[in-house]
């Protein structure tokens, strides 16, 4: 009996130490529950609204951003967000100028919107301040290559990891950044989850990029908004807990299945809680359509 057991024990102790490391490599950095705490503490009026603008096409079928998904058309969306206070605004992501669209398009010319790509910079222009979703060029590099780069990086907040990519190891040679430049913008570090405005949450989802985070928001009405940049780039990833499936990028995926089951059990358990992929086009005309998010920059 006595030897049954320890044989059992034995055997228990072996199966988690091959499974723990990899639980606790998947295990989101914070629960819902932290991210609203989290977003109550920096005391002040909470924003009023979120507007979303598309400035850009990826025009790519959905086996791509899905897993196992039919080849067919799935248009990727390039956006940025705007959190809007009774005292001014904070950008979710800048934008990209068309040297960098053409980047992606990889000798493929997509549709590009010069008129809401102005109405990107004039939002980031304005803003109070822009913080990211994650390093890449359709996400930052509007508070790079900017002839306002000077006024804009004073108030751009990017995290130590952001900036350790973008100095070392650029998705692309046009968004590198140089130590004098890196200094220009106010870089911060936290281990999970941290208090960014009144209302606002951040929370460290490295796997996509090792930089990226996920972006809690409440609004002065208790609409909850969670911005989960490129963890998915079509909802549809959440809802099936599938990965991407292209080849041209280098993603943790332990890490981003661990995500996306987190955020598949959202949807269950919160289901008023809007989770926004920043590419999914299809929800972005959803949630402009029914009043979620505003259709332009004010
Ligand atoms: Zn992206």
């Amino acid at each position: 009996m006595n030897l049954f057991r320890s044989a059992l024990l034995a055997i228990v102790a072996f199966v988690l130490s091959v499974t723990m490391p990899v639980v606790a490599q998947q295990k989101p950095a914070a629960t819902l529950a932290e991210l609203r705490q989290t977003a109550n503490l920096i005391p002040g009026r909470k924003p009023l609204r979120i507007n979303v603008v598309k400035f850009a096409e990826s025009l790519r079928t959905k086996n791509f951003s899905v897993k196992g998904a039919p080849a067919e058309p799935s248009v990727q969306a390039r956006t940025a967000f705007q959190v809007v206070y009774s005292d001014g605004t904070v950008m979710i992501d800048s934008g990209m100028d068309q040297q960098v669209h053409k980047f992606f398009g990889r000798g493929v010319d997509e549709p590009y919107d010069a008129a809401a790509a102005q109405q990107v910079e004039k939002a980031v222009r304005s803003a109070r301040f822009i913080v990211m979703t994650h390093e890449h060029g359709d996400h930052v590099a509007g508070v790079i290559r900017t002839p306002y780069v000077n006024e804009i990086a004073a108030k751009t907040v990017l995290t130590k990891t952001q900036v350790a990519t973008l100095l070392t190891n650029p998705q692309m040679p046009e968004i590198k950044l140089t130590p004098e430049m890196a200094a220009r913008y106010i870089v911060m570090d936290y281990e999970r989850v941290y208090p960014f405005a009144p209302g606002m949450a951040l929370m460290k989802a490295a796997g996509h990029t090792p930089g990226s985070q996920m972006i809690y928001v409440v609004l002065e009405s208790g609409a909850e908004y969670l911005f989960i940049g490129d963890s998915a780039w079509h909802m549809d990833g959440v809802r099936l807990m599938k990965v991407k499936d292209a080849n041209w990028i280098k993603e943790d995926e332990d890490a981003l299945m661990g995500q996306l089951v987190w955020l598949n059990g959202l949807m269950k358990t919160d289901p008023k809680l809007h989770i926004i992929a920043s590419h999914d086009d299809e929800q972005r005309k959803q949630l402009v359509a029914s009043g979620i998010l505003g259709g332009t920059f004010e």
